[in-house]
């Protein structure tokens, strides 16, 4: 059977078994994975090859699958690592259709009767496209990796070097399986001593713009960060309203600086990443009154294609000086021009603009309550680990709210933190062997794949994966400032940094085109997936393990 019509069978059923983000049902793809690598004569010879690898304290037992193929010419340790995600987005977003959701053949009947959007219903009518949850993103990707594999692991003979697949969970969800990998990794690196070139990955490919054709193959990642301000105003009655600094003012002001500003871009080899949006804004008082609030925060999505953390907090920095700036400015001339309308005497309002950074502020208190801070740090820590509804966000607002309220200084401040999470960027510039070696077998392999469709090797991969986590920024200050900056880093959310660092590979996204993932119009076209792809994909590892 060839291998396109294989990868589809397997797509399809791996469509078929529903593992939602966060249900126990995750590990029934996982198994299902674990049981088909068994059948394999390799595996069968070498069960040691193919683990669970467990994630670390998970409440729903989830773990992920690696399997290893160690090829038998000379004795090279260069290896290749694969990863694919298992797990979905939930399937509410079938409505009536939920139980075809994961049969691709049926739900493309079932759609027929529904209002799709134009490009939808031409697309579903051509026949080019399967339809399903997860099959785009990424029931295929998972496939076309396995059977790569297996063809791999029938010629170890003729196989220079190592193979590992990584099948990993909760991608959708917090990168537990791939975070759970990455350590494993490492301490394969150092027991067999393997040399690892590049992970691959065969997530989706969208298309950038409305009916755009072309194929995206992309060498790196893109990065995310969440900028988040916490802003202390002076509190008032509404009756004498230039007496207080409404904090609401404030961040709508920071969200004015920051939203959609084309300025906090990064550009790298001409690619620009996207702009900051908020993702929330709200003030922090808890009940209704003709006071104003004193407190309110507001947090971002911040995408990075070459600045670090510590970067990104100067811009923070600076940006939410210059909002907070304009606040007081231009209360100023509001409050002259009411003085003068009611012929009272003006005098300038006393507020000044005052941006620091959390870990400043950690050291402002340290310096005034000595070892009490760290008391008080881990007290609150205990009592909001125990919160099932405390998220890493809240915790870390909850966190700064304390150390902040333990302050003898009560005027305005705007305190910059990060929250949770922090997917670092991976930026392949092509400086050293093996991330120059990366782009040429991938250049290769699109050549090599004909001109029946237009392939564009691009820089950053645009969806937020857990390619991000083969890598993490190298010099001291950029993840120290992530660290200092990250109220409960560590505590409540931590990430494998020095794993990270020490795998510090360059990495390749070589994933099928389609449409709407995370919709209910997922899809994935056929011509281009099966019958193009794969071969860009044999091409590409051939080329490396050459
Ligand atoms: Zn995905």
């Amino acid at each position: 059977m060839d291998m396109a019509k294989r990868i589809q069978d397997l797509t399809v059923e791996l469509t078929n078994i529903l593992g939602v983000v966060g249900s126990p049902e995750e590990n029934d793809v996982v198994d299902y994975v674990f049981n088909w690598f068994m059948e394999l004569d390799y595996f069968k010879e070498n069960p040691d090859n193919l683990k669970f690898i467990d994630v670390i304290d998970d409440a729903a037992g989830r773990k992920s699958v690696v399997a290893t193929i160690n090829g038998k010419k000379g004795n090279d340790k260069k290896t290749l690592v694969f990863i694919g995600h298992t797990d979905t987005v939930g399937i509410s977003d079938y409505g009536d259709m939920k139980e075809f959701a994961t049969k691709p053949f049926e739900l493309t009947h079932k759609l027929k009767e529904v209002t799709l959007s134009k490009e939808a219903k031409e697309d579903l009518e051509s026949g080019n496209y399967l339809f399903g949850r997860g099959i785009f993103d990424m029931k295929f990707g998972v496939a076309a990796l396995m059977v790569m594999m297996e063809e791999f692991s029938k010629k170890v003979d003729e196989l220079e070097g190592n193979l590992i697949f990584a099948a990993v969970c909760d991608e959708e969800g917090n990168s537990g399986g791939m975070l759970s990998v990455v350590p494993e990794l490492v301490k394969l690196k150092k027991e067999k001593g393997y040399d690892y070139l590049a992970v691959v990955d065969t997530d989706y490919s969208a298309p950038r713009y409305v009916g755009d054709e072309t194929r995206y193959i992309y060498v790196g990642t893109v990065g995310k960060l969440m900028p988040s301000f916490y802003v202390t105003g002076k509190e008032t009655h509404v009756g004498e309203p230039y007496k207080g600094l409404d904090p609401n003012q404030i961040a709508s002001e920071i969200t004015r600086e920051f939203n959609l500003n084309m300025e906090y871009c990064d550009i790298a080899d001409g690619e620009v990443s996207l702009p900051p949006i908020t993702l929330r804004q709200q003030d922090l008082k808890t009940e209704y009154s003709v006071q104003i609030a004193r407190n309110s925060y507001v947090y971002f999505n911040y995408a990075t294609h070459n600045s670090t953390p510590d970067q990104v907090m100067d811009k923070m920095i600076k940006g939410a000086t210059k909002a907070f700036n304009n606040v007081v400015n231009d209360l100023n001339m509001q409050y002259e021009k009411y003085t003068k309308e009611n012929d009272y005497p003006f005098e300038r309002l006393p507020w000044e603009a005052r941006v620091i950074s959390y870990n400043q502020l950690l050291e402002n208190v340290k310096a005034e309550r000595g070892d009490e801070l760290e008391r008080r740090i881990q007290e609150l820590s205990t009592e909001l680990l125990k919160d099932k509804n405390v998220d890493e966000r809240i915790f870390a607002l909850k966190m700064v709210e304390m150390v902040h309220n333990m302050w003898s200084d009560k005027d305005p401040v705007v305190i910059a933190y990060f929250s949770p999470p922090y997917y670092p960027h991976i930026f392949v510039k092509g400086e050293d062997d093996r991330e120059k070696k990366l782009m040429d077998a991938v250049n290769k392999a699109i050549n090599n794949a004909g001109d029946e469709y237009k392939i564009v090797n691009k820089k950053f991969y645009p969806y937020i994966s857990d390619l991000s986590y083969a890598a993490a920024p190298r010099e001291e200050k950029a993840v120290e400032s992530l660290k200092e900056n990250m109220p409960g880093f560590g505590v409540r959310y931590s990430l494998p940094l020095n794993e990270m660092q020490e795998l510090n590979l360059p990495v390749v996204n070589i994933g099928p085109f389609g449409k709407d993932a995370h919709k209910f119009t997922e899809r994935l076209e056929m011509g281009y997936s099966f019958g193009v792809l794969p071969q860009i994909l044999l091409d590409t590892v051939d080329e490396l393990m050459k």
